[in-house]
C-alpha cells in the first residue's frame, strides 16, 4: 500500500516537473550564472564575466577553482579552462 502511494506521489511530482519545464521562464530561471558561497574567498562571477580570459584575475582564481567545485562551475559556465 505504501509502495503504491509512493509510486503515485512520484508520478504526480514528475507531471508537475514536466509542467514546470514547459513554462517559458523555467529555462531563464535555471540558466542563471552559477553562484558561489557567500562571504568571500571565492571567485566573483560578476568580475569573471567582465575580465579577459587571459587576465591576471582569471589566472589567479584558476588555481583556486581547480580544487573548488563552486568556482570550477563558474569557470566552466564562462567557457574558461581550468588547465
Ligand atoms: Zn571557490
Amino acid at each position: 500500500m505504501s509502495g503504491e502511494a509512493a509510486k503515485g506521489g512520484g508520478r504526480k511530482a514528475l507531471d508537475e516537473l514536466v509542467g514546470e519545464l514547459v513554462k517559458p521562464d523555467f529555462a531563464l530561471r535555471h540558466r542563471r550564472v552559477p553562484e558561489v558561497p557567500e562571504g568571500g574567498g571565492h571567485v566573483s562571477p560578476e568580475v569573471l564575466a567582465m575580465v579577459p580570459p587571459r587576465s591576471r584575475y582569471v589566472r589567479r582564481w584558476r588555481r583556486h577553482a581547480r580544487h573548488c567545485l563552486a568556482c570550477a562551475t563558474v569557470f566552466r559556465y564562462y567557457g574558461l579552462s581550468l588547465d
